[in-house]
């Protein structure tokens, strides 16, 4: 796929090739999921817009943008196509400034669309399950990224205080805990706080308990590896990264390879990032991760995966500044 490809620049074609993403079997009505092809209809004519169909089971109308990140928008379909491909594409993603010059919009709509995108690139975990399973391996580990906004709170309701040096230390900065299955996928996730409990709680829903686990010889994991089919630690404060056990290599570098590149995007092209928005940028990290170009995934298949992906996701100004932790 090249930048002059028709789909980006018109948006009749861009119309097209998202229909033909969202819908390989013909439309479904969004209103009432009835996809039998012979009871919907295409509203053809000089009186309606391009792409108008009408379901004949409820009798309402509908186009591709319904019940999706794009509906409502003002924005012609090949400009979303084009912010979508850019931010699918770019390893580190593309700032809201940079879509804002390449797409021709104003900056608050290209940092609207840049999260309604992002929301698009959330997996839909319910439907896809736990990683992991019997033979395969898990690494889990957690990572602190940029300040908080809100102090964390410690037992009896005291404040975790940043050390005497001004330094905010672990205790107010923003905590992530990502889990990677080894020549698989990663999911991050921001949690307001990490304990026994939160992690556990993150591991136990997210990577199937028949796993093998590789963390750290944090005390986050000590009880909760005692649930997995094995649980072996590498002790970082003694400078032990990686240990050989017969055939196996025990060690968390997948990981940390995964919070490296987030971390890197985070500083180099986002900079400023509202603790309210973070889950949507580990979605959208964890989305690249898991279609990286390593598993033969091209740049055209990752976007077309994104547009098939739009569906059922709205995202409005009432909602985006609500924090979602894990
Ligand atoms: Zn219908």
């Amino acid at each position: 796929m090249k930048l002059d490809s028709p789909i980006f620049t018109d948006k009749d074609a861009a119309r097209i090739h998202l229909e033909a993403q969202r819908w390989p079997n013909g439309p479904i009505c969004p209103h009432c999921a009835n996809s039998d092809q012979t009871r919907i209809t295409s509203m053809k004519g000089k009186a309606h817009r391009p792409g108008l169909y009408n379901c004949l089971e409820c009798r309402q109308q509908f186009t591709v943008t319904v019940g999706t990140v794009f509906e409502r928008s003002k924005i012609a379909l090949n400009k979303w196509l084009l912010a979508t491909f850019l931010m699918t594409s770019s390893k580190k993603g593309m700032s809201a400034h940079q879509l804002h010059r390449m797409l021709g919009v104003t900056y608050k709509t290209a940092w609207f669309m840049a999260h309604r995108i992002r929301e698009a690139m959330k997996e839909d975990v319910a439907s896809s399950g736990p990683m992991g399973g019997e033979g395969k391996t898990i690494e889990a580990d957690e990572t602190y990224i940029g300040k908080r906004e809100t102090p964390r709170k410690l037992a009896r309701g005291r404040i975790a205080n940043p050390t005497k040096s001004g330094k905010a230390g672990g205790a107010q900065k923003r905590i992530v805990v990502g889990l990677v299955e080894r020549g698989g996928k990663a999911r991050m996730f921001h949690l307001n706080d990490a304990t026994k409990e939160t992690v556990r709680d993150v591991l136990v829903r997210n990577a199937d308990r028949a796993s093998t686990l590789y963390t750290d010889s944090s005390r986050l994991y000590t009880r909760t590896g005692e649930e997995y089919a094995s649980h072996k630690t590498t002790n970082h404060a003694r400078g032990e990264y990686v240990r050989y056990e017969g055939a196996e290599v025990i060690h968390s570098n997948t990981i940390e390879s995964v919070f490296s590149v987030f971390k890197r995007g985070m500083i180099g092209v986002y900079q400023h990032c509202g603790e309210a928005h973070l889950h949507r940028y580990l979605a959208e990290f964890d989305f690249r991760y898991n279609r990286r170009t390593a598993l033969k995934v091209t740049d055209t298949e990752r976007h077309d995966d994104l547009l098939s992906m739009i569906g059922g996701k709205r995202l409005t100004y009432r909602r985006i500044g609500e924090a979602r932790y894990a």
